[in-house]
């Protein structure tokens, strides 16, 4: 290609997003790679209330789901705001029982050595593990999120692309990755990564969104944890295990658990009920805490008609969080 063939960068970015749905039939699978993925169902932005469709695709190989019409990379700090980033650290912090949970979790297979966090944000975890036992490390994408986490863990954290990182090979004894996976671009390449980095036997820590989960079923695109389009990829247990595995993982363990957030895809149920009879809510990003009768109404409803809902859990692919444990080969004599 000569450089007068080249059209503006800009160009090229509109020109992808106008062609990208009549392809979206022969694209490859990003993770098993057989064409043939079907269109899933399409969706927009429902945490910011924005318009823009995006098209969930679907492949009947591995059972993974991505966005066919992801926003071009160079974009996709738009869809990150501020209101998204205080939701997600007031999500985060505060929370020793769950930091607790997964260091329950790590200790049957490795008790020491050096830890890997991916996208460690503001370190929560990070600090919970510090201790004479672990060398702490981290990777965070924003600037000020890694300056905390350092603070905070006294971990040393790189700042940037998890694919930029120049970790040595077989350095880590763990490495972890909560809900951070959905989000990168190339998760092959990441998995790669990982089992590079690993030692061997070294453990992989990992939760994703399970799009295999009752509540992803019964809610559609209406399910919070589709996060669209900021959730790139949307993994079953099926298709993370296909991932660890063609980077050289063996599973240890796979299992799914409940997600108390259910409440959020009610609401976004209810908000295209508004929308529908002309009245447009405060998106959930932007919303200010309710008062305690209109929480207390809402807990009502979602005891009573989401139990009932969620009562098939058993019958349809289990919880919405996947945690998923996997190792690195030990050396072979
Ligand atoms: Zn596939």
């Amino acid at each position: 290609m000569t450089l007068t063939q080249v059209p503006e960068s800009g160009w090229v970015a509109d020109r992808e997003d106008v062609v990208s749905p009549k392809n979206q039939g022969s694209q490859p699978c990003p993770v098993c790679g057989q064409v043939g993925a079907q269109e899933w169902l399409q969706g927009p932005d429902r945490l910011h209330g924005r318009q823009e469709q995006y098209t969930l695709m679907h492949c009947r190989a591995c059972s993974l789901v991505w966005v066919g019409n992801p926003p071009n990379p160079a974009e996709m700090h738009l869809h990150y705001t501020g209101a998204y980033h205080k939701l997600i650290s007031a999500a985060g912090e505060n929370s020793p029982v769950r930091w607790e949970d997964r260091k329950a979790a790590l200790t049957p297979y490795k008790q020491s050595g050096a830890l890997l966090d991916l996208g460690c944000s503001s370190g929560s975890f990070l600090a919970f593990m510090r201790s004479e036992s672990w060398k702490l490390y981290g990777v965070e994408m924003s600037a000020e999120g890694a300056r905390t986490a350092e603070e905070q863990s006294k971990a040393k954290v790189f700042v940037g692309d998890v694919l930029d990182a120049a970790f040595q090979r077989e350095c880590f004894d763990v490495i972890t990755c909560f809900d951070v996976l959905e989000h990168l671009y190339d998760p092959r390449q990441v998995m790669t990564r990982v089992g590079e980095w690993l030692k061997p036997g070294g453990i992989f820590y990992v939760l994703v969104p399970n799009v295999n989960s009752a509540e992803a079923r019964v809610f559609g695109s209406y399910w919070h944890g589709l996060e669209l389009p900021r959730h790139l990829f949307h993994y079953s247990p099926a298709s993370l295990k296909f991932l660890a595995e063609s980077a050289g993982l063996r599973e240890v363990s796979i299992e799914t658990r409940r997600n108390p957030a259910v409440g959020t895809s009610l609401r976004y149920v209810w908000d295209d009920v508004f929308r529908a009879v002309g009245i447009r809510r405060t998106p959930v990003a932007y919303r200010r805490e309710a008062s305690l009768p209109w929480r207390a109404a809402r807990k009502m409803v979602r005891m009573t008609i989401v139990r009932g809902l969620l009562a098939m859990a058993p019958l349809v692919g289990g919880g919405e969080s996947i945690h998923a444990i996997f190792q690195k080969e030990k050396v072979s004599a």
